[in-house]
């Protein structure tokens, strides 16, 4: 979930970005080493956000070591990439906004770097061939920045009242560690957060050490195992109430609630269980080895995000906003969109699983909320967007532009889609098994729209889905069909 927020546009972000392509270039063509490689890109061509994620490459883990000081705001951090080169490479960028970089290695040997914009560009001592699994470390430190999206929201480093929250939709992960920050490339994380004694450093997955104290300093290792985008990494640090329950299978649930919203957290958090037992029904088995919150003040982050095994809300959710966020570790998580176009398989599906809890639970019916989100058009259905954008305004899979990726079609829009499959079915088993099936079959990886109604109409190949992805997917205004 992101919530749209009234800001002026920020200037043109890609101005600084040009310049690393420059860079990259004049870096491959001065080599002396091998002479095959060439430069990786410095993107990975999203439609919205080109410039995220690189090319040439594939991370499978990173090692992020980092220490932080609320105090001064200060971070310093080691990050080590374990990758696969996927071309000849005589030059790769990472992606970093911010902090100051004190060294680069690839195998333990130093190498040339330099940046420009979000751009760091690293020269390795000798060329990478194409399949080499390499390892890259970058030490850096600083005070990392916030950033402000295209839509108006911020993210990346949030300092907060008692520590900081790390939120990176889209591409705010790259203001605390360097890498290849775009949904595309997944991978397994562990995350060692060191901070002043008294404090907690939450983060994905499950804690596998510690927390360790020497002298006024506590040591937090995590370790996020099955596959992960950038975007849904999070550190939280700050003074929590820290909760631990065992959900169904002896999946640990660990909470982390500021004191601030104990009281007002504790029913609903309480319910974590619950709600997996009725996902597991719906969506399938839950994809990950652990899951919990963190619950934030209010003030400390504009919106709650799905951040993996753990998603961050800001201040207590209510069950609603649980269901969703939670809906999302199978729907945006596990299954995660290919590109910044296709939000809309996230968070749609994370909305209609908000329509489906209520339905099996004594309120409207899926088929009322559509009714009512059909007829009344631009009224807000309540959780999934707090805007006052059109419903009709831009089709779900196709937004106009970068400011539009967490816009309400993308949500509500996309929900009335899912559910005009299920009325097309005609048959709640056949709907139930779609949404357990698709998160089967693209359990871990990456979708894009194209991936989703190919998929679906070979699963159903007597129904015609064909004007439901005309009028609802890529048709603009309100289809008047329902
Ligand atoms: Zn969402």
């Amino acid at each position: 979930m992101r919530t749209l927020r009234p800001r002026p546009l920020p200037g043109n972000p890609g101005a600084g970005v040009a310049v690393g392509v420059a860079a990259a270039l004049v870096l491959g063509a001065c080599g002396v080493g091998g002479v095959s490689g060439t430069p990786g890109d410095d993107g990975l061509g999203d439609p919205y956000f080109p410039r995220a994620g690189n090319g040439g490459y594939d991370v499978t883990h990173y090692a992020l070591t980092l220490a932080y000081t609320p105090a001064d705001r200060h971070l310093t951090g080691s990050a080590t990439l374990t990758a696969r080169a996927t071309q000849d490479l005589s030059a790769l960028n990472l992606d970093l906004a911010g902090l100051d970089v004190e060294s680069v290695t690839v195998d333990r040997r130093a190498a040339r770097w330099n940046r420009a914009g979000h751009e760091l560009t690293v020269r390795p001592r000798d060329d990478l061939d194409e399949g080499t699994v390499f390892r890259l470390t970058v030490r850096y430190q600083g005070t990392p920045v916030t950033l402000t999206d295209p839509d108006g929201s911020e993210e990346g480093w949030l300092p907060t009242e008692d520590g900081a929250l790390a939120l990176g939709q889209p591409t705010g992960s790259m203001t605390w560690f360097p890498g290849n920050h775009h949904p595309a490339d997944k991978a397994s994380y562990d995350i060692t957060v060191t901070v002043p004694r008294g404090l907690t450093a939450v983060s994905n997955g499950e804690l596998t050490r510690g927390p360790t104290t020497r002298g006024d300093r506590t040591t937090y290792a995590w370790r996020a195992t099955e596959p992960m985008s950038s975007h849904a990494a999070t550190v939280a640090i700050g003074r929590y109430d820290i909760g631990r329950a065992v959900a169904g299978g002896g999946l640990p649930v660990y909470t982390a609630v500021d004191p601030d919203q104990a009281d007002a957290g504790r029913d609903v958090l309480s319910r974590i269980p619950d709600v997996l037992a009725w996902a597991e029904r719906n969506f399938g088995p839950y994809p990950f080895s652990s899951a919990g919150a963190i619950v934030e003040r209010p003030d400390d982050a504009g919106y709650a995000l799905e951040t993996q095994n753990r998603p961050v809300f800001p201040g207590a959710p209510d069950t609603a906003l649980l269901v969703h966020e939670l809906a999302h570790q199978w729907y945006g998580n596990s299954v995660t969109p290919r590109t910044w176009r296709d939000m809309w398989l996230s968070e749609g599906f994370a909305t209609y699983a908000e329509w489906l809890w209520r339905e099996d639970h004594g309120g409207e019916t899926a088929q009322q909320t559509f009714d009512a989100l059909h007829t009344a058009g631009s009224a807000s259905s309540g959780t999934g967007t707090d805007d006052a954008e059109d419903l009709w305004s831009f089709p779900p899979a196709d937004p106009p532009d970068a400011a539009h990726i967490s816009g309400r079609p993308v949500y509500d829009r996309a929900a009335m889609t899912l559910h005009r499959i299920r009325q097309a079915l005609g048959d709640d088993t056949a709907f139930r098994a779609l949404l357990r099936d698709w998160a089967a079959a693209r359990r871990y990886g990456n979708a894009d729209t194209q991936d989703f109604t190919t998929w679906v109409e070979r699963r159903y190949p007597a129904t015609d889905f064909a004007p439901i992805w005309r009028d609802w997917l890529y048709g603009d205004g309100r289809p008047d069909d329902q």
